[in-house]
């Protein structure tokens, strides 16, 4: 069956293997008689599957054996709260607001600590990245936090801030939601990095944690138990019941990714296909992209037609040819192309078509 391409910027396109085994196994998992939704989290059948899955992520990953992982609940923006709970102790946090996530991020944290933005994107339109030698940050903040990939506005750090060569020794934090496992990470410049599952990873209602050990133990005392990264690391991610079908699908995504031959070669794919669509977006007179070219993001493609009156028609018609979810998000309008893993080069190969046809035919 040839289903159509789903661009969406999540919950995002899943491999089509990922869901075919999941179907396969959705009523009797590996000859338990029950679907890992029915499963017991405490079972033995499911706890080789979140260990597997960890297991899987960190050598995906490269995660180094100083980190926790973390399988928690709340997405992106529970973490806006949950990580100056557990990294600020009230005090002082530094914030890079390079668009919309990144700036949820500070409003949020304002309500638990001392938010100061070091650096802020925001007069050029989040359309670059301010340079790590510009940014104000202060000796004796808690941490620093940004946003890898803004997935609205379309930016990407292309590299992460060596924080300690800019003379602070605080912990960077992360929020990767829409690049993890796009390309290799430095956890050397990190701290602690989190992200919902549904760009990237698996299904919505999971959030990965990545934390320091030595960052553990420090949460607020307000915290929610639930919350609180020391008592999740040391009930291995089963403190409360875990999203566990999420798990479990995250988990067949990773033995996916293996397959795939990694997170280097996945990256090479999406530097070719982010290429592709940006080549023909800076070619043509009917589609623009505004961000500068240094850090333009390769999981989010946000583009504008030059004429507005032709975006329904461009929706409407990229729909009929088996092209979906390419709406832009209401706050910037225009259109958008998320490709994460699981779109082939071949989708953004019948994206490109369609949009040269669009304009050769309607402009
Ligand atoms: C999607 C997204 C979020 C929000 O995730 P939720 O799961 O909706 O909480 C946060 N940050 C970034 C960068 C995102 O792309």
């Amino acid at each position: 069956m040839q289903r159509p391409y789903n661009f969406s910027a999540g919950p995002a396109a899943l491999p089509q293997e990922v869901l075919q085994q999941a179907a396969q196994e959705m009523l009797d998992w590996h000859g338990s008689g029950l679907s890992v939704m029915e499963m017991s989290h405490r079972s033995k059948e499911f706890m080789s599957i979140i260990e597997q899955a960890q297991a899987d992520l960190r050598d995906l990953l490269a995660i180094p054996q100083a980190f926790h992982i973390l399988f928690m609940q709340g997405g992106g923006i529970a973490e806006n709260a949950i990580a100056p709970l557990n990294l600020s102790r009230g005090d002082k946090a530094d914030f890079i607001v390079t668009g919309s996530w990144s700036n949820k991020s500070q409003k949020e944290a304002r309500k638990y600590c001392d938010v100061h933005i070091a650096a802020n994107g925001d007069a050029a339109g989040f359309t670059a990245l301010p340079h790590p030698s510009h940014w104000d940050l202060r000796a004796d903040t808690r941490y620093v936090h940004l946003c890898s990939n803004e997935t609205i506005h379309g930016l990407e750090f292309h590299e992460l801030p060596d924080l300690k060569a800019l003379g602070c020794n605080a912990p960077l934090v992360v929020d990767f939601s829409s690049q993890v496992a796009s390309r290799p990470i430095d956890w050397s410049r990190v701290g602690m990095a989190f992200g919902g599952a549904q760009k990237n990873l698996g299904p919505a209602g999971l959030t990965l944690v990545v934390v320091r050990e030595d960052l553990l133990g420090q949460a607020m005392p307000h915290c929610p138990s639930a919350f609180d990264y020391r008592v999740v690391a040391d009930n291995q991610s089963m403190y409360n019941t875990p999203p566990t079908y999420a798990i479990y699908i995250a988990g067949l995504v990773f033995q996916w990714l293996k397959r795939q031959g990694g997170i280097s070669a996945m990256q090479a794919r999406n530097i070719a296909k982010a290429e592709l669509l940006y080549q023909a977006i800076d070619s043509s007179q009917l589609y623009s992209n505004q961000v500068d070219k240094s850090c333009r993001s390769r999981m989010n493609v946000p583009f504008f037609l030059s004429d507005e009156a032709l975006n329904q028609p461009f929706l409407d018609q990229a729909k009929a040819a088996g092209l979906l979810q390419l709406k832009g998000h209401k706050s910037v309008g225009g259109m958008r192309a998320s490709l994460y893993n699981a779109m082939p080069i071949e989708g953004v190969q019948a994206l490109v078509s369609f949009m040269q046809e669009f304009e050769r035919t309607r402009a």
